[in-house]
């Protein structure tokens, strides 16, 4: 008889189920099983949840962003033993292929292996982490797992919105999109020192909380002002330096290119469910950038060092926490942005 685990499982639009299922086992020598200690809820489950992903097919465990304690390694698996603490990459990496040497890992070809939607994934009590020993990262000792959650999906698609922005010291970045991902990637933005964060979004309160936490210097709310005619304002005339796509939606995308100055550059890392339009026949002239993409996830080493001196704190973002039994409660929290939600986390039941 195989032992059995609770797992939140996709049966396809609409219907998400705490279902129990059996618990993974070590497939391939690479791998590991991790007991989850702490996961979280993504905006991209949203989309799963509502069927706008529709590759994920139904009986897929649900989430990608989580920390838990090693409980068995493949023979192949050399960097983890069981007890080790652990915060994962929600994008697998082989290592090996023609992507992953040159540190793409969001393309790695061995699968595409993303939790949650290409394999089975965390918002459950275990799971099977392939190619264990590149996709894991020991937390620190004196170090929570509140403190790293978020390296393996948010922090890290925040970092790579600001990198893909190829920001400069001085410039003026505007991010359209204060959920939780646009948070990280204004928190991220600063470590190329800008002069100015500018925080885009329709809810005030997610502005001041941006603000009030270091992440922006100042919001825009695009039913308030015209924002690429601020943001003009701010910059003798030009636009900002570097935009931000932190939603997935056409508002902030249309923001996000109308906003850029000449020679800028638009980094788009929202999550789209239907096709946008670009106004080519305006854009051409005015040499801009639109750069774009999947979490690469290669800069976790250097996210946990930064979180470990005190350089980048994102905990204030988890508003709330419930155990993984009332993980259905947590979606509709999250979803209704009950109470101000920003980002639900899962606790492992006790
Ligand atoms: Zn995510
Ligand atoms: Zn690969």
């Amino acid at each position: 008889m195989s032992e059995t685990m609770k797992a939140y499982v996709y049966h396809g639009p609409e219907n998400m189920s705490l279902d129990i299922v059996p618990k993974p086992k070590i497939q391939e020598p690479t791998d590991a099983i991790v007991k989850v200690t702490t996961s979280t809820i993504c905006g991209t489950d949203k989309h799963i949840r509502h069927g706008g992903l529709p590759e994920v097919e139904p009986g897929r465990i649900i989430g990608h962003e989580f920390c838990g304690v090693v409980e068995e390694v493949g023979s192949a698996v050399t960097k983890f033993k069981p007890g080790d603490r652990v915060a994962v990459s929600c994008v697998t990496q082989c290592m090996e292929c023609y992507y992953c040497r040159r540190g793409m890992y969001s393309q790695c070809v061995d699968g595409s292996w993303i939790f949650g939607y290409m394999i089975d994934g965390c918002q459950a009590d275990y799971v099977r982490v392939p190619y264990a020993d590149s996709g894991m990262h020991l937390i620190p000792e004196g170090l929570t797992d509140e403190d790293v959650l978020f390296v393996g999906d948010i922090l890290s698609t925040g970092y790579y919105g600001a990198e893909m922005g190829r920001i400069q010291p001085g410039d003026t970045v505007a991010v359209f999109g204060s959920g939780p991902v646009g948070m990280c990637a204004m928190a991220t933005a600063r470590l190329w020192g800008p002069a100015n964060i500018v925080a885009v979004d329709i809810d005030d309160s997610r502005l001041d909380f941006a603000i009030r936490n270091g992440w922006a210097d100042m919001g825009l709310n695009p039913n308030k002002v015209d924002v690429p005619e601020a943001l003009r304002a701010m910059t003798e005339g030009r636009g900002a330096d570097v935009t931000i796509e932190a939603n997935g939606f056409e508002p902030t995308f249309q923001g996000a290119i109308n906003s850029v100055r000449s020679g800028g550059t638009v980094s788009i890392i929202g999550v789209f469910e239907t096709p946008q339009t670009v106004e080519m026949n305006k854009l051409w002239i005015k040499n801009i950038t639109i750069a774009m993409g999947l979490v690469n996830a290669n800069r976790i080493p250097e996210l946990i060092n930064l979180i470990k001196a005190g350089k980048i704190n994102m905990k204030p973002l988890i508003t709330h926490t419930l155990p993984l039994s009332k993980v259905a409660e947590a979606y509709d929290i999250f979803e209704e942005r009950r109470d101000n939600a920003i980002k639900v986390v899962l606790k492992a039941d006790a």
